[in-house]
């Protein structure tokens, strides 16, 4: 990847509104969007169909390193499939966000899936969305930015995108949890030096877009 390649880099905890506003970003701007969540997510969904033990560390990482992830970069028609079968709905499966840890705590697997990542946008223009965009998968991005918001407003945007029938418990665990495993080896609470902290708690979506435009102006992109 060049010095300053065309890309607009973003990570966040979940729930900080990272997917929707890196998405309508990425159509402002006319780039492409890749949802690396969405890879980790299909590891899961992989592994699940197989049977595979959510403790054999090397089962999850061979099988990270065989799967076949044909994931959409237009932000406008997001699909994935998984070993060529269709996994766009399955991974937004509460099961499989509670099994993802497995494979996002895996350091074999996140090597794997960092390259397959980093292959995706070679010499591309893209809004890329993840936990460790701005430090290991493209550190020289043009736009770093780390999207952060208050865990109890987190926790009530997860509530509204679950529905009615979820419980305070698995919100908890959709949530808190996630971001504790999330972070066992990634820090996504800390900004990188040069990365720009957005605050979203008491933003809306549009304003928060704005300000990714907004720097991906100031930075020549657009
Ligand atoms: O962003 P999303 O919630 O879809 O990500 C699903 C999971 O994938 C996260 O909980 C995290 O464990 C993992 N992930 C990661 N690194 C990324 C993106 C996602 O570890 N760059």
């Amino acid at each position: 990847m060049s010095h300053m390649s065309a890309i607009v880099a973003i990570d966040g905890p979940s729930g900080s509104g990272k997917s929707t506003t890196a998405r309508q970003a990425a159509r402002r701007l006319g780039f492409g969007y890749l949802d690396t969540g969405a890879m980790y997510r299909g590891v899961a969904v992989a592994c699940l169909r197989d049977l595979v033990d959510r403790h054999d560390a090397a089962a999850i990482a061979a099988r990270t390193r065989t799967v076949s992830l044909d994931i959409s970069t237009d932000p406008d028609d997001q699909h994935l499939l998984v070993d060529g079968i269709d996994a766009t709905a399955a991974i937004r499966e509460p099961y499989v966000s509670a099994w993802v840890s497995a494979v996002s705590t895996n350091a074999d697997s996140r090597a794997e899936l960092v390259r397959r990542q980093r292959e995706l946008v070679a010499g591309g223009r893209f809004v890329v969305e993840g936990r460790d965009i701005t430090t290991v998968v493209c550190p020289e991005a043009a736009v770093r930015v780390l999207l952060v918001a208050d865990p109890v407003r987190r926790m009530a945007r997860r509530a509204a995108e679950l529905g009615d029938a979820v419980d305070a418990a698995a919100l908890r665990d959709q949530v808190l949890r996630r971001d504790k495993d999330d972070s066992t080896l990634v820090n996504f609470t800390d900004a990188a030096p040069g990365v720009v902290v957005i605050d979203s708690t008491d933003l809306s979506i549009e304003e928060v877009v704005g300000r990714i435009v907004d720097l991906a102006r100031e930075a020549g992109l657009a």
